[in-house]
This record gives structure tokens, sequence and C-alpha cells, in this order.
């Protein structure tokens, strides 16, 4: 059998490539978005990929100046999007058309090529030379453990632009005979855990904020106008509050588009194979969310769902009981271990900020879930900034001394 791994490694490119590349990832999702359209258009959904080659692949070659293989990519992509849509309809769940936002771009063997410290990359106009900015310290990466060992070669790749930067995940395979679930459970299977909330949009394990002083901006503006518009009665002041709500509405959703494609990101870097967040049921009793806030979580959750379908993470939801009142730390959970924004356990003393923590019980009980359900197979760890949670809530620091920066930094229990 296979063992896959994907490892993300920044490239360092020049203004020049960013543009060539800039252009190269529109062109992709014009591409991936217009095969869909075309799934989308008959009495059935298309999910063939011969069919839909045969049918969209001279448009899409007249249309943009991508390489073959970018264009046969772009069509694999529709169509297991388009598959996955047809999956939920027969599971009787909802789903609409994908379309595909995510600045990314999927690599082959024919469109990069893997050099020892650099990488060629096919574009719209030509190749691009980019090098790999690699962690100082190489023991222990999974560069080193994977991409640099001999025992796994790579398969391809994808680009994404997060965060103002190229990363490539560079996907790579070894044959082995077999693999125990006690195998498998050291590979490093994490959760990133996600807390939502009205200060905060999103909060993850990994320390990273999500604010939602722009969104709350908006929406005020947005009830604002509706206020003074709705005083006019008029018909014509009734289609202009249509026509704000669209305008506003269309702006919600790009910050939030923005949000999930950093969320995924936020999961790829960190190796992450599951995402969870909490139940969104009853979200809006207990944080005292608006109906505004309750859209912009269903919307999120939905844009990271797919999103991180398309780079093979699942995303769950947990059970959201006590995720705020219980410590992270220790388990104890009382009403008076949060003030507002503040967390500090009443009994082992842990301090920290009240979402993250939250978010890191969210990944907690996933990983508790998850391994009560499977045994092995089952994630092994919560992502932190730096290093991990295991399922008993302790903490393992990282391999490396290569701590990200972020927001919160974690330090082990005293
Ligand atoms: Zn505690």
């Amino acid at each position: 059998m296979e063992k896959r791994r994907t490892v993300p490694v920044k490239l360092d490119v020049d203004s020049d490539d960013d543009a060539l590349l800039r252009d190269t990832v529109d062109e992709f999702l014009w591409a991936a978005n217009y095969v869909t359209r075309h799934a989308f258009k008959g009495e059935y959904v298309t999910t063939s990929k011969t069919t839909l080659h045969d049918d969209t692949y001279e448009d899409v070659r007249d249309e943009t100046r991508l390489h073959s293989n970018h264009v046969q990519a772009a069509r694999n992509k529709a169509a297991e999007a388009c598959k996955s849509v047809v999956e939920k309809w027969k599971q009787g769940k909802q789903a609409s058309m994908p379309h595909f936002t995510s600045p990314h771009l999927v690599y082959d063997h024919r469109t990069a090529t893997f050099h020892g410290d650099y990488v060629s990359l096919a574009t719209v106009d030509g190749r691009i030379e980019a090098d790999y900015v690699l962690p100082d310290e190489e023991r222990d990466t999974p560069h080193a453990e994977y991409f640099f060992s001999d025992e796994y070669e790579t398969t391809g790749a994808e680009l994404h632009y997060t965060n103002g930067n190229w990363m490539l995940h560079i996907h790579c395979k070894k044959e082995v005979e077999s693999v125990t679930p006690e195998q498998d459970a050291t590979e490093n299977r994490t959760v990133l855990g996600v807390d939502l909330g009205v200060n905060n949009l999103a909060v993850a394990s990994t320390g990273t904020f999500w604010t939602g002083a722009e969104f709350d901006h908006w929406r005020r503006e947005y009830e604002k106008r509706r206020g003074d518009l709705q005083e006019h009665g008029t018909r014509w002041a009734h289609e202009n509050m249509q026509a704000v709500g669209r305008k506003e509405e269309g702006r919600f959703k790009q910050t939030l588009h923005r949000i999930s494609n950093e969320l995924v990101a936020e999961a790829l870097e960190h190796g992450c194979s599951v995402i969870a967040f909490e139940d969104l049921t009853d979200i809006r009793e207990r944080t005292g969310a608006s109906w505004g806030h309750k859209w912009a979580f269903n919307r999120l959750y939905e844009y990271v769902e797919y999103k991180a379908e398309e780079c093979g993470i699942d995303v769950k939801q947990v059970d959201p009981e006590n995720t705020s009142r219980r410590c992270s730390q220790c388990g104890f959970t009382h009403p008076d271990n949060r003030k507002s924004e503040s967390f500090e356990c009443l009994k082992c003393g842990y301090e920290n900020h009240a979402d993250y923590n939250a978010a890191k019980n969210i990944g907690l009980r996933y990983l508790r879930r998850s391994q009560t359900d499977s045994g092995g197979g089952a994630p092994v760890g919560v992502r932190l900034n730096s290093g991990m949670l295991n399922a008993n809530g302790e903490y393992e620091p990282p391999a490396d001394e290569s701590v990200r920066a972020g927001v919160h930094a974690e330090s082990p229990p005293l």
C-alpha cells in the first residue's frame, strides 16, 4: 500500500514571477469554474471526466493560455467537486454548484520540476523558477522526513497563495508493505480546533485570530442604512434597500471567503487532517450572536467545508457544551473560569485568551470522540502554534525548535 504525505514549502518569488503566477491562477480558476458551469447545464449534473473533457477542452484551450496539463487539472478539480455535490444530494443534504475562488493551482510532473533547492513551474507565459524557503534547522522537519527523503517520491503539488506568500504543498508518497494503526498514529495526524464568536469571528488552536471588527462595521452600516431607507417606505426605498442588501452581502461574503481561505491554509501549513468546529445549531443562544453573525458563521463553515475538501481535509462539528468554561489544560469546568475575553482556571491557574482556550477544547473534543469511535487511524493531537496536545490534554513540544510566531504562544504546563 501507499503512504502519502503533504509537505508545505514556502517559495521565494520575485515581482515579475508573482504577476505571472497570479495570471496563471486566475486562468486556472476561470477554467475550473467554466467546466463546473458546463457540468450543471443539462438536466443532470455531468460528473464524467471524459465527457467534460470532450465538451470543454477546446473551449478552455481557446480562452486561456494554460498548459494542457493545467487545463486537465482544472477539469479534474471541477469533476471531483461536482461528484461530491451529487454525493451530498444522494444523502439528502443540501449543496449548490461549486465555485472556485481560493487562489490555488494544481501541478503535476509535466507542469512542475522539483530540484534540490528550487522548483520550476509552468505559467501562462513560459516557466519560472522559485527557490524554496526552508527552516534553518533541517533535522526532524517534514521537509527532511518526506520531501528530501530517498524513500518518498514527489507525485505533484498544489500552489496556494496565502497571507502574502506563495506556498507549494508538495505531495509525496512511498510504497510500504502495510501500516499498523500504531505506526499510522505516530505520523502526526492532527486536528485544528476553531472557535467562532462575536469579538473574534474565528480563533484557531494554533493561536491565530480573525477579528470580527470589519464584519461588525459592515453589519452596523447595513442595518443603519436599512433603517434610513425603511423610514421612507416607498417603492423606491424598498428597491434601494434590496440593492444595498445585495451589495453588503457581497462584501460580507468576500471577507468570509478570505477568512475561510486562511483557515484552510492554516490547517495545511500545520499538516492537519481535520478542522473541527463547534455545532452551530444553537450558537445564537450560547454566544449572544446577532442574526448577522449566525449568518456569517454558517457561510464561513460552508466555505471552509468545501475548500478544505478540495485539499483533502475533513471538516467536522462537535458538541459545543462547556467548550468556553472548561480548562483546556486540566479539564476543570466552571462558569467562573471565564470572564469575558480572559480565561483563568480556578483549579490549575491556567490563563489564556478565552476564545483560544475554547478552540483548544473544540479540537480536544473531536480528538477524543474520534479515538473512541475508531481506534486506529484517528488523529492523535490538537495542533497548537508550537507543539501539540494529545488526547489526555498533555502538551507535547515540537520536534524542531522552529516555533511559529503566533498571537498566543503556548508554554508547557508547569
Ligand atoms: Zn485548569
